[in-house]
């Protein structure tokens, strides 16, 4: 006879899943996604992705590399002439002098800081994050078996860091700072003078600096994007910034992202990588190489139709009662305090959801529990209903 006996499967998880659960982002994304699917018309101010699809000579090319056969393994690293191009697009934006060498190409961004943090950090070391953080950070951290220690921005320092306060957290046994300019989910771009501050601490203390670039062309005038590595040159050694196509070039689902830093370090990366996914998609690379190599003048544009709608989000949001909004500097999100709701951020966008059919992420995932996130690659007038549910709702409660 069989036994009866009933086995609790989740005995069977490792303790580094103690603290990681399943990224808010996109699970939001994806129930907003579903509730659209099954007829209802939601308003989907979740998922940070670009609306429009990807260029046409970048879909081409991809398009190309399936029928020219380019669907082998390519190396580990990536395909010579992306690292290569990668490598030349950084040092003409930040006037660095990365080789191809350098750079590390991987499936996303998120693949990119994945390895970072398994090649640099492990039990006993701890990690400064920035708060509000993008979701991702802490759970990578901890894969890594370090401890993210989390350093507060405020509102009052328009979510910019306090390096007195960075310091203050710092400890024997600080390794890395992660670093996020322009902001998910706040939208703060940092300033050149605290850059170079957070590079001397850094020189001073010996910290790596992961430094997640991902929206660095999508900032809006008069704000400019500034890398680390250009405010502070010799700490390129102690670098690593990590960046993608998917953001710029409206390729999230092609999941090519890299990493450039000290050579050593990307060779650690690469063995890593090639004992999980080994190369990023083949076909996905050369849409890459070619988005890179392509016309930029869309991005320009693509930030001038963003700018648009980041006005018309803010000023709006800042109309409903109990909500305050700053006007993001970079990337495409509308970061807006809910405390005059009197409720938490996840209670509030669950009746938004509910009652409004408006969907959002609630700011608990980005260590900010009274603070909602709207994503704005939108059209203006997905944006104008959004408003309108949402200013019905604040005036029935
Ligand atoms: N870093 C930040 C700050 C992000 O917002 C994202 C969004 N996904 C990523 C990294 C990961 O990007 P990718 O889609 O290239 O993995
Ligand atoms: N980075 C985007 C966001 O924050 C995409 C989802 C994710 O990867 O977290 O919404």
């Amino acid at each position: 006879m069989t036994s009866t006996k009933t086995t609790n499967n989740s005995h069977a998880l490792t303790d580094r899943l103690r603290y990681v659960e399943a990224s808010p982002t996109l699970a939001l994304a994806a129930k907003a996604k579903a509730l659209a699917k099954a007829g209802k018309s939601v308003i989907d101010f979740t998922a940070g992705e670009p609306d429009l699809p990807t260029p046409e000579p970048v879909k081409q090319a991809g398009i190309a590399a399936i029928s020219q056969d380019r669907t082998r393994y390519t190396p580990v690293a990536g395909i010579p002439e992306l690292r290569s191009a990668i490598a030349g697009d950084l040092n003409k934006q930040r006037q660095t002098h990365y080789s191809a060498s350098q750079v590390l190409v991987s499936c996303g961004a998120k693949q990119a800081l994945f390895n970072s943090f398994q090649a640099l950090c492990q039990a006993g070391d701890e990690v400064i994050v920035l708060s509000p953080y993008w979701v991702s950070y802490p759970p990578l951290v901890r894969l890594a078996g370090a401890t993210p220690v989390i350093v507060e921005t405020s509102k009052r320092d328009q979510f910019l860091a306090d390096v007195a306060r960075i310091q203050a957290a710092c400890s024997p046994a600080t390794k890395a700072i992660v670093l996020n300019s322009p902001n998910n989910p706040t939208g703060a771009v940092f300033d050149e003078e605290r850059l170079v501050a957070i590079a001397q601490l850094a020189h001073e203390r010996n910290l790596i600096v992961i430094s997640d670039e991902i929206y660095d062309r999508l900032v809006y005038p008069p704000a400019r994007h500034h890398s680390i590595v250009q405010c502070s040159p010799a700490l390129v050694d102690q670098t690593l910034i990590v960046s993608g196509v998917s953001k710029t070039y409206r390729m999230t689902g092609w999941r090519i992202g890299y990493v450039a830093g000290p050579q050593t370090w990307i060779e650690a990366m690469e063995a890593i990588q090639s004992h999980s996914t080994s190369n990023p998609s083949s076909i996905s690379q050369y849409a890459a190489l070619a988005a890179l190599q392509g016309d930029q003048a869309s991005i320009a544009q693509m930030v001038e139709m963003y700018q648009q709608r980041r006005d018309r989000l803010v000023k709006g949001l800042n109309a409903l009662a109990g909500c305050w909004a700053q006007v993001p500097d970079g990337a495409f999100y509308v970061w807006c305090d809910v405390s005059g709701l009197k409720q938490p951020a996840a209670a509030i966008a669950a009746q938004w959801l509910e009652d409004a059919l408006v969907a959002t992420i609630p700011g608990e995932g980005f260590g900010a529990p009274h603070y909602i996130r709207f994503s704005f690659p939108v059209s203006l007038e997905t944006i104008d209903e959004g408003l309108r549910r949402l200013s019905q709702w604040v005036a029935h409660h």
